[in-house]
């Protein structure tokens, strides 16, 4: 689906029309992939539009940014405020925003070190990621043949724009093979993430997850926020390493992330999970967190970062 243009995007400090974002054909990071980025969602709420976790998203670009020696030319307030004026200008009530540090024109060859730091960030409206049918009626996903990075090969803490090359490379092999979504292993045969979001197991009631100290999957906020509130509303949630037989053995299984949201994970492989359908743990999670993204929950408040 092409992405529907906005007004403004902001650019290295001001707020430039949509149509003159542009950058020069030798800008480093197109060539090396060295750069980091955000996905954030702004929710129209009961009191107007609000971004989700804006401050633990932009403190992630800048620990993605500093595992890579890319010293941001901005202070972390400047592109928070940033953000928020720019859902404002374009007057968007829900939308997805994408922040971006990369290298820009000037030098080329593997020593960043000289290069300008550029940053920008756009926003616009998104629908949910995996789709509407998808979100709501669950989706098909295979383990993948291509393995994830390894901490010491590429940094899969950082949300480095060269990392999701692998990320494509699943997702195209999935989506080619017809299923929806891609799952990886890391290169022991534990279970990692999807291609752009992390995965959950319920087994008798219990949630679990991978643990960070596996280093090969983004620590992702959706699934720091679906701990939260799985916490909250009394279920036991385990970091632990898991393998592919415990997918096709849960209950249920489902991924999380900014753009997918909470995504229902119907079979693995063509092994039906659980009865097949959307889990009842899936459902319940689901629904608070939209009610939570959406300023319905009074409790996660401390979340919402208002435009206006
Ligand atoms: N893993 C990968 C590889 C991702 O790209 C994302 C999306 N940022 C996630 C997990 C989920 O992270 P979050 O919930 O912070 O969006």
């Amino acid at each position: 689906m092409p992405i529907e243009a906005t007004k403004k995007i902001w650019m290295d400090g001001e707020f430039v029309n949509w149509e003159d974002a542009k950058v020069h054909v030798l800008t480093h990071s197109l060539h090396y992939g060295m750069g980091v980025f955000e996905g954030i969602r702004a929710y129209q709420t009961p009191s107007g539009t609000a971004v989700f976790r804006l401050v633990d998203h932009i403190n992630r670009l800048y620990d993605s940014a500093h595992i890579l020696s890319i010293k941001v030319p901005f202070e972390k307030e400047q592109l928070i405020k940033a953000t928020l004026e720019l859902v404002k200008v374009n007057e968007l009530t829900s939308c997805y925003i994408r922040p971006i540090v990369f290298l820009g024109y000037g030098e080329m060859g593997l020593n960043p070190l000289n290069c300008e730091v550029k940053v920008a960030i756009a926003a616009w409206p998104w629908g949910t990621y995996l789709g509407e049918s998808g979100l709501n009626n669950g989706i098909r996903v295979k383990i993948s043949s291509w393995r994830r990075h390894e901490p010491n090969i590429m940094p899969g803490a950082s949300k480095a724009t060269a990392l999701y090359l692998n990320s494509a490379l699943a997702k195209v092999e999935a989506l080619k093979a017809g299923y929806d979504e891609a799952v990886l292993l890391n290169s022991q045969g534990y279970v990692s993430e999807g291609t752009g979001e992390n995965i959950f197991v319920v087994k008798d009631g219990v949630l679990y997850t991978p643990p960070s100290s596996l280093g090969t999957a983004l620590e992702g906020i959706t699934q720091k926020t679906i701990i939260t509130l799985a916490n909250d509303m009394g279920l036991n949630v385990e970091r632990t390493t898991l393998i592919r037989t415990d997918l096709y053995l849960a209950d249920e299984v489902f991924f999380t992330g900014t753009a997918a949201e909470v995504v229902p994970i119907n079979s693995v492989d063509d092994r039906q999970v659980g009865d097949g359908k959307p889990g009842r743990i899936t459902k319940a999670l689901q629904e608070m967190y939209f009610k939570v993204v959406k300023g319905q929950e009074d409790k996660y408040k401390d979340w919402l970062d208002y435009v206006s």
